[in-house]
């Protein structure tokens, strides 16, 4: 019970209070992602440095308190990582969130604040908002790799 709550209090903050979420007008309309069936949509913004590391993650947009936590927490879990394990990890991020048998309890083991989306596993339609900036990450990183 308690853990709930700490859950939802984490959520909320950084619903509220999101943290590297920008003014990203530069970013071209065409290059909004979308998730329909709950109105989220969020421009991401990966700048890599010349270690090949993720210098600056940021994103724009709006969406349910689940969309836009989860990008929070997505921009500074990634923020300093070599791009292929900033990939790697969007992938396992994914991944668990539709691994409705041990997805929960892998994120409350090893993924510090981001455990707190453990409990939208069992809610297929609320998984689109929790991964919405993940799959997006991926695309900026596969974009940037591409260029270099
Ligand atoms: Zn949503």
């Amino acid at each position: 019970m308690a853990f709930d709550d700490l859950y939802q209090e984490i959520i909320l903050d950084h619903s509220r209070n999101p943290r590297n979420r920008a003014n990203l007008d530069h970013i071209p309309e065409s290059e909004v992602h979308d998730n329909p069936s709950c109105g989220d949509h969020l421009k991401l913004e990966l700048l890599a440095g010349p270690d090949g590391n993720v210098e600056s993650l940021r994103f724009d947009g709006d969406g349910c308190a689940i969309s836009v936590a989860s990008a929070s927490m997505m921009t500074e879990l990634l923020k300093g990582m070599p791009l292929a394990e900033a990939r790697t990890k969007a992938e396992e991020f994914i991944g668990l969130m539709k691994d409705r048998e041990h997805g929960k309890e892998t994120l409350e083991a090893d993924w510090g604040e981001l455990a707190a989306l453990g409990g939208v596993v069992a809610y297929p339609m609320r998984v689109k908002c929790a991964t919405l900036a993940w799959h997006a990450v991926e695309d900026s990183i596969d974009k940037t790799r591409g260029q270099s």
